[in-house]
């Protein structure tokens, strides 16, 4: 019996998918995507006769129900999600169910939104003295956060965070983040479609975003950066520094042997 396998389909840009996840796709016989995010150019690389399934109108029970009678006519399935299938990709609940009717399945890795962010950006998330933490979230909507993980308590950590899912309610955001802890004038971006034609950066601090993006009409498919990595003096990383010894190169001690 074939294997169906969960791809990440990456942030957009339909380069950003993984060598595999388009070798995949090439030979899937169905495609069942996530239409209301994953870029349909990444369905060019189907084959013509490929069956292609929109998931944005079907319940979890129908997408199961076309993995089940395409594994049972031995075809290859490929079920593809928006950047990396672990972040808010609702799979869990797909393996269990695969897992209740024997279908082998395995997950393929892709590019999550919240790196094309950074790449977009042109940002490290981790600086040196700054933050080591990058903190991915989100505000709770129709999905509850559990109440010991709200924006508010995670502020208190200073660090970087990447908040998905959020920016129709970026006011609130906001008054958490700094209800949290963080100051008014920590530097935030708003980063929508990241790796998209159409990308789009607002730059801001905590006290003047909301009305930055209330001009840009951005509502959704955004990440919210937040964090001090995004506008600051920051200590250079040890990694580089030329006395600095690793497994992989022995430094100069300071006399600069
Ligand atoms: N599994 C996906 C996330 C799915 S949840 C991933 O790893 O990226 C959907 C949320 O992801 C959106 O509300 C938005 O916050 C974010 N998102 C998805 N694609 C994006 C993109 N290209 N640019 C910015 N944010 C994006």
């Amino acid at each position: 019996m074939n294997k169906v396998h969960i791809v990440g389909a990456g942030p957009g840009d339909p380069e950003l998918i993984t060598v595999k996840g388009q070798r995949l796709l090439q030979e899937a016989d169905v495609i069942i995507y996530a239409g209301s995010l994953v870029n349909p150019a990444l369905l060019d690389y189907a084959k013509a006769q490929c069956k292609i399934y929109n998931s944005a109108s079907m319940t979890l029970q129908d997408v199961v129900e076309v993995v089940k009678n395409a594994v049972a006519d031995d075809l290859q399935v490929v079920r593809l999600h928006t950047g990396d299938p672990a972040i808010y990709g609702a799979i869990q609940e797909q393996m269990d169910e695969f897992k209740k009717l024997s279908i082998d399945y395995e997950v393929v890795p892709g590019v999550s939104s919240f790196l094309a962010s950074a790449a977009a950006l042109k940002q490290e998330y981790t600086l040196p003295e700054i933050s080591q933490t990058v903190i991915i979230t989100r505000n709770a909507g129709r999905t509850p956060v559990p109440e010991k993980e709200n924006l508010k308590s995670l502020a208190a950590h200073n660090a970087t965070m990447c908040i998905f899912l959020s920016v129709h309610m970026l006011n609130d955001v906001v008054k958490e983040l700094i209800a949290g802890g963080y100051k008014e004038d920590t530097p935030i971006a708003i980063v929508q479609k990241a790796s998209w034609p159409e990308q789009k950066i607002v730059r801001g601090r905590l006290n003047d975003i909301v009305g930055k993006v209330g001009k840009e009409d951005i509502t959704r498919t955004a990440m919210i950066v937040v964090g001090e990595c995004l506008d600051t003096d920051y200590a250079l990383s040890r990694l580089y520094a030329p006395e600095f010894t690793h497994m992989y190169r022995k430094g100069t001690d300071s006399e600069g042997k």
